[in-house]
């Protein structure tokens, strides 16, 4: 049997390279994780439910004993719990906003050693939120990627292509050596999702059809923008076994047009920044499979009461990972429905039928390049003054960005801010454009009751623009 480079490629990254880094220099224990994961995934609905069971106690135990915030509820409510009735027990902890956790911060997390990170993630409701996570957290992780990436057929080492927001790409003009070796040693390569010009938009197509990568993880947006392009222009683009999408919401009709285009399997990912990936449908449904041992999650109807099979509410995460700063009854703030089907696959993971909400939206220059609005909430992030934002593209060249100051004194430090940012927005979006910072007391929801934190008034027929 003839090797290709793919193969050959592949075989080294996941023979050699990835065991060696992984195990021997980062000590991280990704692998043995993964290999935990695969048994889980067919162990019987009772059997992940107790380990589920004991995840949870474990880590509500811990938070009571080291973490001020959570020592400080169980004594207020006079909370008890035992392993036997957690399910029962953690009905009694109140649930975590954003809003809790930055009044709070200092309350909440405990450094265990000298892995942890800082993460932040804006939320739907474009309400900053910095979280601590460690090592602990990640391995975890990324073992549950590995995973997912399994379910869609590409293996540990096989090429990825990420068509996914890389803001260096625009501010820096390139990832730089590390980003480069990261790419070799993972065998993941990133388009930029950000800045989609007419001339990056042929360039990925000639990549993916170099690299020939067994899957294609994407913004939906974006990948739905690539096909649009690819249909138009007509080009011949290389087969991937599969498209995964995530952050967004995968239409029915980018379904279509990615099945049309790639003539691959296409999976939907659901997950976030602060708990990671937390569900992916396998090949035999639509429907999303957790996992029970990374993540509890609970989904409360709009009376706060537990929703019934079927029932859309709000989707409560734990994240049964992350020791530094524990999640517990954190509202992500989407909404979702349980489903109690049994999958034909096997595997007897709970399901998650559907996630609401995760609506991105896309910018346009005066070039006709697709600007996503990631890029611009993510040149806000790690600001502390500020408590929302919200960009709104008025015209080709003119941007509106409204802001709430969680802090007024630092209004020095935030002006010198902005003159960075509206240089930035002007490498994305043109040197003409004018871009206005309105500082506002509050920022007003959506008519129909859902804050956007960046949206185009250009094209008001474009499938992206919802409200
Ligand atoms: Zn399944």
């Amino acid at each position: 049997m003839a090797f290709n480079r793919v193969d050959i490629e592949t075989k080294f990254r996941r023979n050699i390279l990835l065991p060696i880094y992984w195990k021997y220099i980062k000590h991280w224990r990704v692998l043995e994780y993964y290999k935990k994961l695969k048994e889980y995934q067919w162990k019987t609905i009772e059997e992940n439910r107790n380990l589920q069971r004991k995840k949870l106690f474990e880590l509500v135990k811990y938070a009571g004993q080291n973490i001020p915030y959570y020592k400080q509820i169980i004594q207020k409510n006079n909370i008890r719990f035992s392993e036997d009735t957690i399910f029962e027990d953690i009905k009694k902890f109140p649930i975590l906003t954003k809003d809790i956790i930055r009044k709070n911060f200092d309350q909440l997390y405990k450094f265990k050693d000298n892995t942890y990170y800082r993460n932040t993630t804006s939320g739907s409701t474009g309400e900053p939120a910095i979280f601590y996570q460690d090592r602990h957290c990640l391995e975890w992780q990324i073992a549950t990627k590995l995973l997912f990436d399994e379910w869609a057929g590409r293996k540990v080492g096989e090429p990825i292509v990420k068509l996914w927001g890389a803001i260096d790409d625009i501010l820096k003009g390139s990832r730089g050596i590390r980003g480069y070796l990261k790419q070799q040693l993972y065998g993941v390569t990133t388009l930029n999702s950000y800045m989609m010009t007419e001339k990056n938009l042929y360039d990925y197509v000639q990549r993916i059809n170099k690299i020939k990568p067994r899957l294609i993880l994407a913004y939906s947006n974006s990948i739905d923008e690539l096909c649009r392009f690819i249909q138009e222009q007509d080009l011949s683009v290389y087969f991937p076994k599969a498209i995964m999408t995530s952050a967004g919401v995968l239409f029915p009709e980018f379904r279509k047009r990615i099945e049309e285009v790639f003539h691959a399997l296409v999976f939907d990912c659901y997950g976030s920044r602060e708990v990671g990936d937390i569900a992916c449908n396998c090949e035999k449904t639509d429907e999303l499979h957790l996992i029970p041992q990374i993540h509890y999650l609970e989904i409360l109807n709009d009376s706060g009461k537990e929703a019934n099979q079927g029932e859309s509410g709000e989707i409560i995460i734990t994240l049964l990972t992350n020791y530094t700063m524990p999640l517990i009854r954190y509202n992500i703030e989407d909404r979702g429905v349980f489903s109690k089907a049994k999958c034909s696959c096997g595997r007897e993971f709970p399901f998650l039928k559907k996630v609401e909400g995760r609506i991105r939206n896309i910018f346009r220059n005066k070039k006709g390049d697709i600007i996503d609005g990631g890029f611009f909430i993510e040149l806000f992030y790690f600001r502390d003054y500020l408590k929302k934002v919200q960009v709104i593209q008025k015209d080709y060249d003119f941007i509106v960005v409204n802001l709430v100051l969680k802090d007024h004194q630092k209004i020095k430090v935030a002006n010198t801010d902005f003159k960075e940012i509206d240089k930035k927005i002007k490498l994305a979006m043109g040197n003409e454009t004018e871009i206005k910072f309105n500082i506002v007391d509050e920022i007003k929801p959506s008519p129909s009751g859902k804050y956007l934190r960046t949206f185009s008034q250009i094209d008001p027929q474009d499938k992206n623009f919802r409200e």
